[in-house]
């Protein structure tokens, strides 16, 4: 019998054309570079408002609210947040049916966390400043290592990278024509208020304009991401790319109409869609110890969550006493639910020796216009029963910069 798998093969005579395809989309990923600087020209179409009838410039762009996550075995994932979206498929299948897993389980994460915190505090066997130094950095730790948290609001905006030489000056074609790459460039918030903000102070808009990414001499993705600098090409100076070589546009402009969205996830892995079933099995197999305790707990007031057990803490988790007093007490915890948009209170749980740029981010995003319509409201829908906690502690995360398989930071 013939090899039935040979129907999924794609026959190919052309090794050129299955070259062009196999690198058209992930190529599309755009990545910072060590000691580089970058010249991105945001194209544009143009739209007349039909309220006034004006003529606006509209960005190739899109937001979206990611979760991400690290595996058992330590690998990166992310997937959207599917919270109030349902989708159907061509045939009539549910794929996603509204609600989030990822969102479900932000809950358990932080009880988790809560109950680490609790049990590390009384079993480290530390008082006064080394307990609190140490209960810092410990906070740090197990924030980063939750097993799930609120989504993040991306952009994912359409940009071309134009081929530069050491000097920043574009690499021409044979017709002198400036060479350039299509980028699909995802920014967290943060990064568009610091571009949004370079943007306005020079009285220009996204749009249209040339703005050069420089990165520093690092080899650590958070922090060449952390660290990009931006700054705008004045127009009307020459120094424009766009400027100099006038005829580019209309090449970049028929580029920017044949893009499509479809196929971002190879660029993008969170773009893969991912069916609510396989979502919650995805999570419950993260929370399978957890589930089981919280069942144990009903039959057995003793039970225990052995799964971040260590030899200094256990001890305390051997302590009926403390299993007893658990997650649900937090006193200290349950003390802060007002100050959850404090900056200072997001201080506190994160402290600053991460050399990683999430902190130092977080912040400002949180008072910034959302890039997402649905962004802070389905944040703050997504857990009504989690009270006061959830939101403090899921500042760290916000302006956290998603690593893809290869430890490549978004910017
Ligand atoms: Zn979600």
């Amino acid at each position: 019998m013939a090899n039935k798998f040979l129907s999924l093969g794609v026959r190919r005579s052309d090794l050129k054309e299955y070259i062009k395809d196999s690198a058209k989309q992930s190529s599309f990923k755009y990545k910072a570079e060590k000691n580089a600087t970058h010249v991105i020209y945001f194209p544009y179409v143009t739209k007349q408002d039909a309220a006034t009838g004006a003529v606006v410039k509209e960005l190739k762009a899109m937001s979206a609210m990611v979760h991400s996550w690290t595996t058992a075995d330590n690998k990166f994932k992310s997937t959207l947040c599917t919270k109030n979206h349902a989708l159907t498929g061509d045939d009539g299948e549910i794929i996603t049916d509204g609600t989030c897993p990822f969102c479900d389980r932000v809950a358990d994460a932080w009880e988790i966390y809560n109950k680490r915190y609790e049990t590390e505090k009384v079993s480290c066997g530390l008082t006064g400043d080394a307990l609190e130094k140490h209960m810092n950095a410990f906070k740090q730790q197990i924030g980063n290592e939750r097993k799930v948290n609120t989504p993040t609001p991306y952009l994912y905006v359409y940009a071309i990278q134009f081929n530069t030489d050491t000097q920043g000056n574009p690499v021409l074609d044979a017709d002198g024509m400036p060479t350039y790459e299509q980028k699909i460039i995802r920014l967290s918030s943060t990064k568009v208020e610091a571009i949004n903000k370079q943007l306005e102070n020079n009285g220009f808009e996204m749009p249209g304009s040339e703005i050069k990414f420089s990165y520093t001499d690092t080899d650590n993705p958070m922090l060449l991401a952390k660290n990009c600098t931006y700054t705008v090409v004045i127009p009307t100076l020459g120094k424009m790319i766009t400027e100099r070589y006038p005829n580019v546009v209309a090449k970049i402009n028929a580029d920017l109409a044949k893009f499509e969205w479809d196929g971002i996830e190879k660029a993008y892995p969170e773009w893969e869609v991912m069916p609510t079933k396989t979502a919650k099995v995805t999570v419950d197999q993260m929370f399978v110890l957890w589930d089981k305790y919280k069942a144990d707990l009903l039959t057995n007031p003793d039970a225990q969550y052995c799964e971040y057990t260590t030899a200094s803490n256990a001890k305390a988790v051997t302590n009926p006493a403390l299993a007893g007093a658990n997650i649900g007490a937090m006193p200290q915890m349950g003390a802060l639910p007002q100050m959850g948009m404090m900056p200072q209170d997001a201080q506190a749980q994160a402290p600053v020796q991460n050399p990683a740029p999430v902190q130092a981010q977080a912040m400002p995003q949180m008072g910034m216009p959302i890039l997402d319509a649905n962004g802070a409201p389905t944040q703050a829908q997504a857990m009504p029963q989690m009270g006061a906690m959830p939101q403090m502690g899921a500042m760290p995360q916000m302006g956290m910069p998603i690593l893809d398989g290869n430890g490549v930071a978004d910017i």
